[in-house]
């Protein structure tokens, strides 16, 4: 795919410099982009979008969770991105008036073994407090206060943790918010409709250091859509650091640059929603999660979320999705956009899940919703992977895998990048230093 992308777009000197160049509009690439603004008001700061508009990928395709951060392994970046990253957002959210709601959450156990797996989770919150990473409260409530709570929950739960800390925010007011302040800075720029086609490392005039003006870096080609079907526009611009938040197709941006022992493959597995409408859910005022199947390592289980209006969705399952590939192997780009509406065979799968919470929902009151889709690290059946934030070449962080938590954690991961760029990428020389890579994490508890 990388090759192709160089043979069908030619090499073209670049017209423009810019400090900083972000591929890609999700709320982790806007986030990255607000704080860079902020962090270093003297440097120019460009996010490259292909589409119209901002997230309209996995940004907006998720169950808007603000999530706690207490199932992942305490020393993982999920853990202290996700906890970081939650409470830089209720902050954010309160001084700028984003809808949110702290919902709390109820983990519900239906057997004495999910017992053992919450009591598990609540040892793990207490190291994770010890570790000093954060703070993940939770209370352990029996089947009978569960249902003091929310009646319409199944007797045959035994038991539950309640994570008062979870809470629900519209993920469309804050990228708003984010896109507002990156247009308000002084050297911050925002373009849509613009694809990312090519990167080529160029190596500055000897003797210089970066950011005095020698010409170290990415250029890189784009495509700007003519809104009529055609061809477009094309622009060349050297990027002293460049940024790739491309999400979904974060491996084709990296596969460009990166040498061909260090090139990545993503998996992707689709999690779809039903809408409700019906009984067994009208007294409902917490987010229900099941425990997670120990089986699957690709997702949380089919649970309740609302949203701010209060509608009542039950998602994301799993569906682990097979690529086709070119003549390389590759996964052809994009592929996964023919698979975005919900599959109606897993309609009674998904209900079955959800009776066993909530035992009097009505088959009748479930619709199909939506569909997101994973950016996985790892494939089926492998161990469940941290995110990858890390810099393998001079003057190039690289994001992949930013799955869920990855819309809790975005300002945390937004100030990581900083921190990264601070620390080693403006130094412009040799190998950049990988601060976190991909690596196995145990399983979810
Ligand atoms: C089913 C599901 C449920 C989830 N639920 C939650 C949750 O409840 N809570 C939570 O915290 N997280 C959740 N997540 C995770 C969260 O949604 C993601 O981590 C987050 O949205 C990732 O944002 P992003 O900016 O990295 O990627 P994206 O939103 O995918 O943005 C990437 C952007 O890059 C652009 N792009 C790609 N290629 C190019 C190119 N060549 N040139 C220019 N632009 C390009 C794309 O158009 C896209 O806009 C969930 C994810 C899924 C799939």
């Amino acid at each position: 795919m990388a090759a192709l992308l160089r043979s069908r777009h030619a090499f073209r000197p670049p017209e423009m410099t810019v400090d900083h160049l972000v591929v890609g509009a999700g709320v982790v690439g806007l986030a990255i982009a607000e704080r860079l603004t902020k962090a270093f008001v003297d440097r120019t700061t460009f996010v490259v979008e292909r589409r119209g508009a901002f997230g309209e990928e996995t940004s907006s395709r998720n169950s808007e969770v603000i999530h706690s951060g207490i199932y992942y392994p305490a020393n993982s970046l999920k853990t202290s991105l996700c906890i970081r990253g939650r409470d830089l957002l209720y902050k954010r959210c309160s001084a700028a008036g984003i809808a949110h709601r702290k919902t709390g959450k109820l983990i519900l156990a239906n057997s004495s073994g999910q017992v053992q797996y919450l009591e598990g989770l609540k040892q793990k919150a207490s190291k994770i407090e010890q570790l000093g990473v954060g703070r993940v409260p939770l209370e352990w409530l029996s089947g009978d206060e569960v249902r003091e709570r929310e009646p319409d929950v199944s007797k045959g739960v035994v038991g539950a943790l309640l994570s008062p800390e979870t809470g629900i925010v519209s993920s469309h007011e804050l990228m708003e918010d984010l896109e507002k302040s990156i247009l308000d800075s002084e050297l911050g720029e925002l373009v849509y409709g613009t694809k990312v086609v090519r990167i080529d490392r160029v190596e500055g005039k000897s003797g210089g250091k970066r950011g005095d003006g020698t010409e170290d870096g990415w250029v890189v080609q784009t495509l700007t859509d003519d809104g009529k079907g055609g061809e477009g526009e094309r622009s060349a611009v050297l990027a002293k650091t460049l940024i790739n938040a491309a999400g979904l197709n974060a491996h084709h941006i990296a596969n460009q640059i990166l040498p061909a022992s260090d090139r990545i493959q993503l998996h992707f597995a689709k999690g779809s929603y039903f809408s409700y409408r019906g009984p067994g859910i009208s007294s409902v005022r917490h987010l229900l999660y099941p425990c997670p199947d120990p089986s699957s390592l690709a997702g949380l289980g089919t649970h309740l979320t609302m949203n701010l209006d209060n509608e009542i969705r039950f998602g994301p399952d799993v569906e682990w999705l097979k690529p086709p590939v070119d003549e390389k192997g590759e996964d052809l780009m994009d592929f996964w956009e023919q698979h975005l509406a919900v599959n109606e065979e897993r309609r009674l799968l998904a209900i079955e899940e959800v009776r066993k919470f909530l035992p009097n929902v009505v088959e009748d009151g479930f619709q199909p919703d939506y569909v997101g889709i994973r950016p996985k690290i790892s494939a089926k059946g492998a161990p469940a992977v941290d995110f990858s934030i890390a810099h393998p070449l001079p003057g190039f962080i690289n994001l992949t895998g930013i799955e869920s938590p990855g819309l809790t954690s975005s300002l945390a991961i937004a100030e990581m990048v900083e921190a990264m760029i601070r620390q080693h990428v403006g130094l412009g020389r040799g190998r950049g230093k990988v601060i976190s890579e991909a690596g196995s994490l145990d399983a979810w508890a």
